[in-house]
């Protein structure tokens, strides 16, 4: 089995964002990251993520607010932030906090700076196949490891165990716009393990610890790897279990080192994209 690294294909989508950037003339992007709170999973993803700009020579700027922050405070400061001309793009991370009402956030953020694809602007592009939209990172980057490894996508039969607004639902559409005959599985699929190994293309973004082992996967596929998760032993893995697949697939993604490295150089490809439209 061929270990599909998402430190390779990060290093492909680095190439093309060094090229955006001499469009800029010497302007350099700036990410907003907007955390509410001091969730350990969150910070990670943070610093993650600004490292990864930094090497690809963008700028992120943290706007951190308390965990008890007021609906109307959070959304006066975060209205501030989409109309901050110094912000190019933003990153908001998820769930907030359930006294700030979530949906009239994904409302308010401005859809040119919305980098991760939470706006109905953003989500109806992605959903009719317009790539001048942006799809949200994760989802996206799927897709990326798939090209980036010359992985047929056109009539394939690909199947996304999740169906979330951020990973799943997208992956789907991005996968049909590719030409992929597309499957989607959640919580009350019938016969889960039927219909992953029917796949060509399995994706697994269900959020649980390694779910999807050998048993659930067809020979020859080609399996991505989505899901962050902690195991028994408190070491981070992913919703297949890696060990268990490897007589049966083509390709794989390994966690960590698979599609989480591609996300954030996703983000980075969106905040050059983002700052070429708004500088028209
Ligand atoms: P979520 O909890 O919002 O959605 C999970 C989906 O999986 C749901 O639609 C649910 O129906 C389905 N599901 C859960 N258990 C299942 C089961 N036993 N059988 C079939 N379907 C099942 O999660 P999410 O935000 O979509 O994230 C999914 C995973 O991807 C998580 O592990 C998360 O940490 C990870 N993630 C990774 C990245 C990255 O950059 N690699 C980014 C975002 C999320």
């Amino acid at each position: 089995m061929i270990t599909l690294k998402g430190a390779e294909v990060s290093a492909k989508i680095k190439e093309q964002v060094t090229e955006d950037l001499k469009k800029l003339g010497g302007t350099i992007p700036t990410l907003a990251i907007v955390r509410v709170g001091e969730k350990p999973d969150d910070m990670s993803y943070e610093r993650g993520a600004k490292k990864k700009l930094e090497s690809f020579g963008l700028k992120a700027e943290s706007f951190v607010f308390p965990e008890d922050i007021t609906d109307q405070d959070f959304k006066e400061a975060f209205r501030k932030i989409c109309e901050d001309e110094q912000v190019t793009g933003i990153l908001l991370l998820k769930p907030l906090p359930k006294q700030i009402c979530e949906k009239d956030i994904d409302r308010m953020i401005d859809p040119k700076k919305d980098l991760d694809g939470i706006s109905p602007e953003n989500i109806a592009k992605v959903f009719a196949g317009d790539p001048t939209g942006f799809a949200p990172c994760t989802a996206e980057a799927v897709i990326e490891v798939l090209k980036a490894y010359d992985i047929p996508i056109t009539g394939k039969r690909a199947t996304v165990v999740g169906r979330s607004m951020i990973v799943g639902k997208p992956l789907s559409m991005l996968l049909l716009k590719e030409n992929a005959t597309v499957t989607v599985c959640h919580t009350r699929t019938a016969d889960l393990k039927g219909t992953c190994k029917n796949a060509e293309i399995l994706v697994a973004a269900a959020g649980k610890a390694k779910m999807l082992d050998g048993d659930y996967v067809g020979e020859g596929a080609v399996v991505i790897d989505v899901g962050i998760n902690v195991d028994g032993d408190g070491k981070l893995c992913g919703d297949v279990d890696f060990a268990s697949i490897q007589e049966k697939a083509a390709m794989a993604t390994p966690v960590p080192g698979g599609v989480g490295a591609v996300t954030t150089a996703v983000l980075a490809a969106h905040l050059v994209r983002a700052a070429l439209q708004q500088a028209g």
